[in-house]
């Protein structure tokens, strides 16, 4: 399978930043299938971002469940789509954790992006806590089983991105035998709610992936991907990491 490179802005980027999506988006078309490459840019900044590099997946960090309504400040996913998002994060742990949402929160946006047309990338993640008790792996498990969108789905529109908490912004990677453990627990999870077709759901990691570990990373079993902060904010660094995806 194809595997999915998505950066995630967070709260980085303006119209002065346009120059490293053309060039993000420049490399991911020479690419072309052999490599899927999305940026999660602010809301601010899709609409033009998405005009500037036509054919180029730009995407949102999140988005309100319902369809509209009287939710200041919020947004909903057909006004993402109807500025050029083709993709949107949902249940990322800072916004699980700054924001509190649930489970139940999580699968709602999964679903109503779903139905709008946008593609999804469900976020997990165990905290430093749960590691250390033992509990990651249960913690993960049951936040999967709780966030899922009702089925069927279609693994070309829906991933699911593991990202332990304590490896987001830390500098500090997961172990690969750790990922590789995680991502079949969620493996497991995805076949028994989906059936066959859970296994064409594609497992992103996330959590300080950088040029140098992108290549071990990917060479883990069941990695379908990466979910990408920091450094997916310059071509600079974010291509190397697709290239090694490619
Ligand atoms: P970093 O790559 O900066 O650790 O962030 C990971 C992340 O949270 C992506 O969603």
């Amino acid at each position: 399978m194809v595997k999915l490179i998505a950066g995630n802005w967070k709260m980085h980027g303006t119209s002065a930043d346009l120059g490293e999506v053309r060039a993000i988006a420049a490399r991911a078309g020479e690419l072309g299938g052999r490599v899927e490459v999305a940026l999660c840019v602010p809301a601010t900044l899709i609409h033009r971002a998405a005009e500037a590099v036509p054919g180029f997946t730009i995407g949102a960090q999140d988005m309100h469940a319902n369809e509209k309504g009287a939710h200041t400040g919020d947004l909903c996913a057909s006004m993402l789509h109807d500025a050029g998002a083709g993709i949107v994060i949902v249940g990322h742990s800072e916004r699980r954790e700054a924001h509190g949402e649930a489970d139940a929160d999580v699968k709602a946006k999964a679903e109503a992006g779903l139905r709008a047309g946008l593609k999804v990338i469900l976020c997990v993640g165990e905290s430093l806590a749960e590691r250390e008790a033992g509990r990651a792996v249960a913690t993960v498990a049951a936040q999967v089983d709780a966030s899922l969108p009702q089925g069927p789905v279609d693994g070309a529109r829906f991933s699911l991105a593991y990202e332990p908490i304590w490896a987001i912004g830390t500098g500090r990677v997961a172990g690969c035998e750790d990922i590789e453990e995680m991502h079949a627990a969620i493996r497991a999870r995805l076949v028994a709610a989906y059936g066959e077709a859970g296994r064409g759901v594609r497992i992103l990691y996330g959590g300080s992936v950088k040029p140098g570990n992108a290549a071990e990373i990917f060479a883990t079993p069941e990695v379908g991907g990466a979910l990408v902060g920091g450094a997916s904010l310059t071509a600079a660094d974010f291509l190397p990491i697709v290239e090694a995806g490619a």
